[in-house]
């Protein structure tokens, strides 16, 4: 089985590591191609407007100067002389949970894999609060990847879909199991941008650092998180909305 690693967090991220200890106990066959640098918060973009580099950093082994997105293009285009079986995207320092999956480059690599007709699963470690740094634990993905992994390599999936997998911030002995859940919902309505002043006095802003409002659905990523289990939920790339295409096609006098 022939297995692409790729993140946003950067190829000298900690997660990447954890990815590729979780994934050599499915093969020895790995590739990764990921970002140079971090791209968090990047979401599915693709670079247009500037050139993109390859460095070869080892055997099988590489950097793309741009986003998750190309990292996956790059990959499956340029660097592999066959496609992977599956991609594995993460181990994202932190959670992509609810509406976060859209701002995500760790869901966004695995949405180009799902594009590209691959098997694609995210995997996040949630933490428990902002400002550790480098120091968020990856116990709980470690502990739990492999497990949690060895049914999606092999399950029935429809085409145009993804797994996305967070793992709890909780020690692994901590972790009570695993539940398969649907998307929830985070409020960003009331979201704040925090101000500053650079040491040499200009105003700069910075996102995304406010505890999220978010709603403990019952059966939702958040929820099963929130509950100690570990979040697996499957995602479609399909954003058609079905029942407002007869509402609005109505409007339209359709
Ligand atoms: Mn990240």
């Amino acid at each position: 089985m022939r297995i692409l690693l790729t993140n946003d967090d950067g190829v000298h991220a900690p997660g990447l590591k954890v990815l590729e200890e979780i994934a050599r106990q499915f093969s020895d066959d790995i590739w990764i191609c990921a970002p140079s640098e971090e791209q968090s918060g990047a979401g599915h973009s693709l670079t247009l407007t500037r050139p993109v580099r390859l460095h070869k950093l080892g055997e099988r082994r590489f950097a793309v100067t741009g986003t998750p997105t190309d990292a996956v293009m790059m990959a499956l285009r340029t660097v592999m002389p066959a496609p992977p079986d599956i991609i594995l995207s993460g181990v994202n320092r932190g959670a992509n949970l609810g509406d976060d999956i859209t701002y995500s480059g760790t869901v966004s690599a695995a949405i180009e894999g799902a594009l590209a007709g691959i098997r694609a699963i995210a995997l996040s470690q949630v933490y428990a609060r902002e400002g550790m740094g480098d120091d968020v634990p990856f116990g709980a993905a470690r502990a739990w990847g492999a497990r949690v992994l060895q049914p999606l390599i092999d399950a029935p999936l429809a085409e145009r879909t993804l797994i996305n997998i967070n793992f709890p911030a909780l020690a692994p002995e901590e972790v009570k199991g695993i539940r398969v859940v649907r998307q929830g919902f985070h409020d960003y309505s009331r979201g704040t941008v925090v101000e500053g002043r650079d040491p040499r006095g200009y105003r700069y802003f910075w996102f995304g650092l406010d505890p999220i409002e978010h709603t403990l659905d019952h059966g939702t990523d958040l929820e099963a998180i929130e509950e100690g289990y570990v979040a697996v939920t499957p995602l479609q790339l399909d954003l058609t909305h079905y029942s407002t295409i007869g509402i609005l096609a109505e409007r339209f006098g359709g």
